[in-house]
C-alpha cells in the first residue's frame, strides 16, 4: 500500500471549461485515481480553480464585475461540471481561499530566506493618464522578434515568445490606447539558475515519463534564467516581505501561486478531515508517490518552476538553506502531461464558436459516454481530433452494442430462465476459458493504466467484452430450455464474466458502473461518486464556496469478486442510451451557427 498523491491540473476561472480540458487533466487522472484506490492504495486526490492572473481581471473588467465576483461564478460553474463528470476529488477548492492565501506566502518566505528569491529592477508600464500600473497583457503591440501586430506585453501569441513589455514595438494600452511609460519597478525572480544541477540530476532519474514530456523537461534546462515571480498588478496574493506587504499594485505571480495549490489543496484537505497534519504522509514521506496531471502546455510549470519551488524551499539548490516547518517536500514522481485535443479538425476556440463545453455535452449525452469517449479517443500521447461522428460511432457501435448489449442480454435471460443468478454446474472448458480470460485481464488492464496507458487499458477490457459476447453466441443460452443444468452454468459464467468485466471498466465508467452492478442485483456502492460540499473558509467565517469532496472508501479490490447464486434479478432497462442518426448533424449544426 502507498500513499499516493494525484495533483490534478488547476482549471482557469474565466470561463467554462470544454472538453478539450477535461480530455487532457480530468478523465486521465480521475481513471488513474480511481484504480489506485481499487488496487489498494491511499490516495489524495486534490486540485481546484486558479483564480488570479491577467485573464481573470481583463475578463472582469469585460463583464463590469470584480474579479472576485467573477471567479465567484466560474469557480461554481467548472464545480457543478466536473462532479457531473463523477470526477472523484477529495478536495477541490480554489487559490483565493485564506488557507491557500498563507500556504504560498509560507513557502515565499522560505524561498526568499534559502536565497532563492533575487530582487531586481526592471521597466514597468504605467498609464500617463491615471498614473496607475499597467500590467503587462493589458499591453499590445509589435513583436520584436517576429514582426506580429498584436503581440501582448508578456507574450507574442504568433511566434509563442515570453516578451517584456518594452521591447514591444509602438506599445499601446488595451484599455484606452494611449502609449504607456516606462519607470523602474522592482521584483522578484525566482533563481532558477541555482537549481540546474539538481533539476538536471533528479530528471535523469526520471527514466518512465513519457519520452516526449522528459525530452522536453530535459531540454528546458539548456537555457535557465532567473524568472519573475511578482507583477505589477492589483489582484493576487500580496507579497509577504516589509514594505511589500502593504503596496497594492505588487502581486505574487499567477503561476507561482497556481502550482502551490497542489500543497495548500492537500493542507486544506487534511484541515477539513479533522486531522490536521494528515497531509504530510502524502508529501513527506520519501515513499510517497505524486502523479502530475495536465496538458502540455503546463509541462514548464510542472517540472521546472514547481520542482524549483520545492527545491528552494527545502533547501536542494546551489545555495543550500533549511526547510521550513512542512519540511523536506517530495519532489513529484511523475509528470503526465497530455497532448492536445482539437474538435472537427480545429483548434478549440470559444471566440471562433469552435467548442463544446462540459455542461452542454453532459446536458445532451451520458457522462459515460463522453468519459468512454476521451478514455479511448483522447490525446493520450498524440494529439487527437473530436469528431461527432467519432463520437456516436464509439457510443453506439462499442458501448450500447458491446458493452451495453453484454449486460443487457445475460440479465434478461437470467431474469427469464431464472429471476435470479443460478447455481452452476460442472464447468467445460469453454466456460473456465470465458473465466481464465477475465481473471488474468485484471493484471493487464491494471498495469496498463497504472503506467498511464489508459486507451490501451480500455482497448483490453473492450476484448474482453468481445470474448464474452462471442461465448454467448458460441453456447446459445436461448437453445437450453431442454437442458435447465447447462443454462444455469452458461449464465452463472455469463454473470461472473460480466461483473468481472465492471470491475475492470468502472474506473473509466463510474456511472454505469454502478447501474450494472445493480442489474444483476448487487446491492452496495461500488463506484462512489463525487458530491458537492458547501463549506466556509476555515480562516474568513464570512466567506463560502462550494468543494468537490466524496467517501470512496467502499470501493472493492482490484479482483473478480464471485457472484452468488440466488441474487434476484429483475428485468433490465438499458444502462446506455443509443444516440440518434441525426445527432451528428445537429451538432454540426449548432457549431455553424455559433
Ligand atoms: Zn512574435
Amino acid at each position: 500500500m502507498s500513499h499516493i498523491l494525484s495533483a490534478v491540473a488547476w482549471p482557469y476561472a474565466n470561463g467554462p471549461r470544454h472538453i478539450g480540458h477535461v480530455a487532457g487533466f480530468g478523465v486521465p487522472s480521475d481513471v488513474f485515481s480511481r484504480y489506485m484506490r481499487m488496487a489498494g492504495h491511499d490516495v489524495l486526490m486534490v486540485s481546484g480553480t486558479d483564480e488570479h492572473g491577467t485573464p481573470i481581471l481583463v475578463q472582469a473588467e469585460q463583464e463590469g464585475v470584480s474579479p472576485q465576483e467573477l471567479a465567484d461564478r466560474y469557480n461554481r460553474v467548472i464545480v457543478e461540471d466536473l462532479t457531473q463528470l463523477g470526477l472523484s476529488y477529495d478536495l477541490f477548492t480554489r487559490t483565493t481561499t485564506r488557507n491557500h492565501y498563507a500556504v504560498v506566502q509560507e513557502m515565499f518566505r522560505t524561498v526568499h530566506k534559502n536565497g532563492y528569491m533575487v530582487e531586481q529592477t526592471t521597466m514597468g508600464a504605467i498609464s500617463p493618464s491615471t498614473g496607475r500600473t499597467l500590467p503587462d497583457r493589458y499591453i499590445e503591440g509589435t513583436c520584436p522578434i517576429c514582426g506580429y501586430d498584436g503581440a501582448r506585453g508578456d507574450q507574442c501569441d504568433n511566434c509563442g515568445n515570453q516578451l517584456d513589455a518594452i521591447d514591444l514595438i509602438n506599445p499601446k494600452s488595451r484599455i484606452n490606447g494611449e502609449t504607456p511609460t516606462f519607470v523602474e519597478s522592482n521584483h522578484f525572480f525566482l533563481d532558477l539558475p541555482a537549481f540546474v544541477d539538481a533539476l538536471g540530476d533528479w530528471l535523469r532519474t526520471r527514466t518512465n515519463w513519457r519520452p516526449n514530456v522528459l525530452k522536453f523537461s530535459l531540454n528546458l534546462l539548456d537555457d535557465v534564467r532567473p524568472r519573475a515571480m511578482t507583477r505589477d498588478i492589483d489582484w493576487g496574493i500580496p507579497v509577504p516581505l516589509e514594505g511589500w506587504e502593504s503596496n497594492p499594485n505588487k502581486r505574487l505571480y499567477v503561476w507561482f501561486d497556481a502550482v502551490i495549490g497542489y500543497l495548500s489543496a492537500s493542507i486544506e484537505w487534511a484541515r477539513r478531515s479533522g486531522d490536521p497534519e494528515a497531509w504530510r504522509q502524502f508529501w513527506t514521506d520519501p515513499q510517497a508517490l505524486s502523479y502530475y496531471f495536465m496538458g502540455k502546455d503546463n509541462i514548464t510549470f510542472h517540472s521546472q518552476i514547481w520542482p524549483a519551488e520545492l527545491l528552494g524551499y527545502t533547501g536542494g539548490g546551489s545555495k543550500g538553506g533549511t526547510p521550513g516547518p512542512y519540511g523536506n517536500l517530495n519532489l513529484p514522481t511523475e509528470v503526465v502531461s497530455s497532448e492536445f485535443l482539437t474538435m472537427e479538425g480545429k483548434q478549440f476556440s470559444s471566440s471562433r464558436g469552435v467548442v463544446i463545453y462540459v455542461r452542454d455535452m453532459l446536458s445532451r449525452y451520458q457522462p459515460d459516454a463522453l468519459r468512454y469517449y476521451i478514455s479511448t479517443a483522447g490525446p493520450e500521447s498524440q494529439d487527437a481530433d473530436f469528431t461527432w461522428a467519432d463520437f456516436k460511432r464509439r457510443t453506439n457501435d462499442e458501448l450500447v452494442a458491446g458493452w451495453g448489449n453484454l449486460v443487457n442480454r445475460t440479465a434478461s435471460m437470467v431474469h427469464k430462465n431464472f429471476g435470479a443468478i443460478p447455481e452452476p454446474g460442472t464447468r467445460q472448458p469453454v466456460d473456465e476459458a470465458l473465466l481464465a480470460q477475465t481473471t488474468t485481464a485484471f493484471g493487464r488492464v491494471g498495469e496498463l493504466i497504472g503506467t498511464h496507458r489508459h486507451r490501451a487499458a480500455i482497448g483490453e477490457a473492450m476484448r474482453m467484452v468481445q470474448e464474452a459476447n462471442r461465448y454467448v453466441s458460441e453456447t446459445e443460452p436461448w437453445k437450453l430450455k431442454t437442458d435447465p443444468d447447462r443454462l444455469a452454468t452458461v449464465l452463472h459464467t455469463t454473470s461472473q464474466a460480466v461483473s468481472d468485466l465492471n470491475t475492470l471498466l468502472s474506473p473509466f465508467l463510474p456511472h454505469s458502473a454502478q447501474q450494472v452492478h445493480e442489474a444483476l442485483g448487487g446491492t452496495g456502492t461500488v463506484s462512489p461518486l463525487p458530491r458537492i460540499d458547501e463549506v466556509t473558509d476555515l480562516d474568513d467565517p464570512s466567506r463560502q464556496y462550494p468543494v468537490i469532496t466524496g467517501d470512496y472508501s467502499a470501493v472493492p479490490g482490484w479482483e473478480p469478486r464471485p457472484v452468488v447464486p440466488g441474487t434476484p434479478v429483475a428485468k433490465p432497462t438499458p444502462v446506455f442510451t443509443k444516440l440518434d442518426d441525426d445527432m451528428v448533424e445537429a451538432e454540426l449544426d449548432r457549431l455553424r451557427q455559433a
